[in-house]
């Protein structure tokens, strides 16, 4: 039996006159996901997409996939009859026989769009209606709680049915809100944040700061998985490594201890900025959460900003740890995060660092560094990594 999906797109329909580039984006997303997993006739039509498998294909691995893809709403698995009676009460008896034979109660819903098909859609439901029970005479009808709800949809081409549906990953379509610079280090924090503005339509540039010889491979291998797991939600991309000890080394000598951390991270963010201005980006992001460490502190923040003019994103501001973390599990980035290695910013940490940090001190510190140097070492030592190609 020929098996389809269906995909109702989410906030999208909302957005007026800029719906075609939403939905446009969103087909591609979804064919660049799926490409890989067999042939496709994919379509798009009265704000459903449909997913039609050209060839022999896993279907699982396929909504496994689709479950990931940010701006559709809810999606269902429906089996394909031809646009007549006989064909939609056969097909919905076999397609949803395993679940009809559990289930106690059930209802059908009817939809039809083609409005040449001569039943109305009441008409087409208490048929279908009648019809299973006398197939399944256990069934009893319940259209306020039922075990499971039989839709029937006469589309264009075909009748389409089907026996529930599954909630998408919501969010707008990844590349539809720009594209932001992501600064991933090996915790629990930044891939969420990368995950919470991938589903505002945010597409990323990922880029985490080594610093060999205090890090290992192993610490950046890290990063690369959470990044892998992140774009099974973002899309594929490439991952910057910036080698960073030097920096470190030259702050260590050269600034007050206390203000190690809010210098080191300043220069994070202006080295993340001339990254992010070459790939195109228009923002940063990282996973700060107010007031969870000394870095993170409003004064410490506003000394963070000061050192970049891009907008930066910090979508876990107002969120505990506990629900960073529930995000982190949902996402399967948390069992990662939590693996025990190194990070450039646990190498060097002080033990007094400044939590109320002002920023003429700040900036009077690192009078004694040449920034520009510095960064420009960085930039030119950049390593590229192919996530989730
Ligand atoms: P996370 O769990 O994301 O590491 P955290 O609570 O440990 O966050 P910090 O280590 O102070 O906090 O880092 C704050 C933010 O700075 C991170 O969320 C991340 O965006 C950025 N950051 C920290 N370390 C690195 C790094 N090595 N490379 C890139 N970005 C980093
Ligand atoms: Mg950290």
């Amino acid at each position: 039996m020929k098996e389809i999906l269906l995909i109702k797109l989410g906030e999208l329909v909302l957005k007026g006159l800029n719906r075609k580039t939403f939905e446009a984006a969103l087909l591609k997303n979804i064919k660049h996901r799926i490409n890989r997993l067999g042939e496709f006739d994919i379509r798009m039509a009265q704000s459903t997409i449909t997913i039609m498998p050209q060839s022999e294909v896993d279907l699982d691995a396929v909504e496994d996939k689709i479950r990931k893809v940010f701006g559709i709403a809810a999606f269902s698995r429906c089996c394909v009859a031809e646009k007549n009676m006989e064909s939609i009460l056969a097909a919905s008896g076999e397609y949803l026989k395993d679940q009809l034979e559990q289930a106690q109660t059930f209802k059908v819903e009817s939809k039809r769009s083609d409005k040449r098909f001569p039943l109305k859609s009441p008409e087409i439901s208490a048929t279908v209606g009648e019809y299973l029970m006398k197939q399944f005479p256990h069934l009893g009808v319940d259209v306020h709680h039922p075990d499971i709800t039989v839709t029937v949809e006469v589309r264009d081409f075909s009748a389409y049915i089907r026996g529930g549906v599954i909630a998408g990953a919501g969010g707008m379509p990844v590349g539809t809100s720009g594209r932001a610079a992501l600064l991933i280090s090996g915790g629990i924090d930044s891939p969420v944040a990368g995950f919470c503005m991938a589903k505002r339509g945010v597409e990323l540039i990922p880029v985490h700061f080594a610093s060999p010889p205090y890090t290992s491979e192993r610490a950046e291998q890290k990063v690369v998985d959470l990044m892998t797991k992140v774009s099974e939600y973002s899309g594929r991309t490439m991952l910057r490594i910036v080698p960073f000890a030097h920096v470190q080394e030259e702050i260590l000598s050269k600034c007050p201890e206390e203000l190690f951390t809010i210098i080191m991270r300043r220069f994070m963010m202006r080295v993340t900025e001339r990254i992010a201005r070459d790939a195109g980006c228009e923002a940063l992001i990282t996973g700060e959460s107010l007031g969870q460490v000394a870095s993170q502190t409003m004064g410490a923040i506003a000394c963070t900003d000061a050192s970049v003019d891009m907008p930066v994103f910090r979508p876990l501001i107002g969120m505990d740890k506990t629900e960073i973390i529930s995000i982190s599990r949902k996402i399967d980035t948390f069992d990662i995060s939590i693996q025990p290695f190194e990070d450039c910013c646990t190498v060097f940490t002080p033990k007094h660092p400044r939590t109320k940090p002002k920023l003429q001190f700040v900036e009077q510190a690192e009078k004694g560094l040449d920034a520009e140097a510095l960064i420009e070492k960085c930039v030119s030592e950049v390593r590229l990594t192919k996530i989730g190609f």
